[in-house]
């Protein structure tokens, strides 16, 4: 049996690799840049695959987060936006470029995978993770394992319109730019951390990120304090739909966004105005293993435990 798992984060400009050993600790980890296309991201990832199995001395195993996902029907890659991926048999391609059998899989689920295992999940059974930065979307674990799905994007629910609407969202008229979407007020573009700076610059007619704005409210701004506050109701309305399905022990927020401490204070005193029960048991939790989720998760998608 493989002593050591290599993990694969293939980003949009960058491609992160981590090395565990048998434990799941870091061993090794590497970042490269590389040309925005197809072919220059698989010798990136040999070269990484390769610098990692020199370390270890073995031929290791080799997960890999991608955005979208590889279909089961086809193999091709589908709903990537690094658009190159798209329509891809990038599985095959890897296999035959790193000989040997590799494990794809969508880096939401990663994320949640990562978080599952040994991150602020472990301990307990049934997991939604939530990864809330340039994007907005979801993934479900439930012992350990992710729940992929018959179309597989179980618990990726970022692209549904935002429930339980109000008049004042209403009147934002946002559509979703993805072409996959092109939704009504689809969540995405109000919780990701552009949509959420998005929205509050157009309303107040300035020009900030979202790391700007919540340094705003720190420093006591009530727009900046407004703001939040819908935003906390928006993700306890989300939230709410998602424990309505599938009822998680935990919900474990990761990206950008999930550094604002305020959230974990405020969202579960407002879930239960959504929810059928009055009483709420979900923990909200900060990722335990930061930006290094993505790539942990995609490691441990060799679990041998
Ligand atoms: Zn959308």
């Amino acid at each position: 049996m493989k002593k050591f798992k290599i993990g694969i984060d293939y980003g949009g400009t960058k491609i992160e690799g981590i090395l565990l050993n048998e434990n799941g600790d870091q061993i090794e980890r590497k970042r490269y840049s590389y040309e925005k296309n197809y072919v220059s991201g698989i010798e990136t990832v040999q070269k990484l695959v390769n610098e990692f199995d020199q370390i270890s001395g073995e031929i290791c195993t080799v997960g890999f987060g991608i955005p979208g996902f590889s279909s089961k029907d086809t193999g091709l890659v589908t709903n990537a936006n690094s658009l190159w991926l798209n329509d891809k048999p990038f599985k095959a391609d890897l296999e035959s470029a790193l000989n040997r059998e590799v494990r794809l899989m969508n880096d939401a689920n990663c994320f949640a995978l990562s978080e599952s295992i040994d991150g602020a999940g472990e301990k307990f059974k049934s997991i939604f993770g939530i990864i809330i930065g340039t994007g907005f979307g979801g993934a479900l674990s439930y012992k350990k394992e992710i729940i992929e799905g018959a179309n597989q994007i179980a618990g990726d629910w970022g692209h549904q319109p935002l429930p339980y609407l109000t008049d004042e969202e209403i009147k934002t008229e946002i559509r979703c730019p993805s072409m996959n979407c092109g939704r009504a007020l689809c969540a995405e573009q109000f919780m990701s951390g552009v949509g959420f700076a998005n929205v509050f610059n157009k309303k107040n007619n300035t020009n900030f990120d979202s790391q700007e704005i919540a340094n705003l409210d720190k420093k006591g701004d009530p727009r900046a304090n407004t703001e939040f506050n819908l935003y906390e109701d928006r993700m306890a309305r989300l939230m709410a739909v998602m424990i309505g399905v599938f009822d998680p022990e935990a919900i474990v927020l990761g990206g950008g966004m999930s550094n604002i401490d305020r959230l974990y204070k405020n969202i579960p005193l407002l879930i239960t105005k959504y929810t059928f029960s009055n009483q709420l048991k979900t923990k909200i939790l900060k990722n335990l293993h930061g930006d290094s989720s993505g790539v942990r998760g995609a490691a441990w998608l060799w679990n041998n435990k």
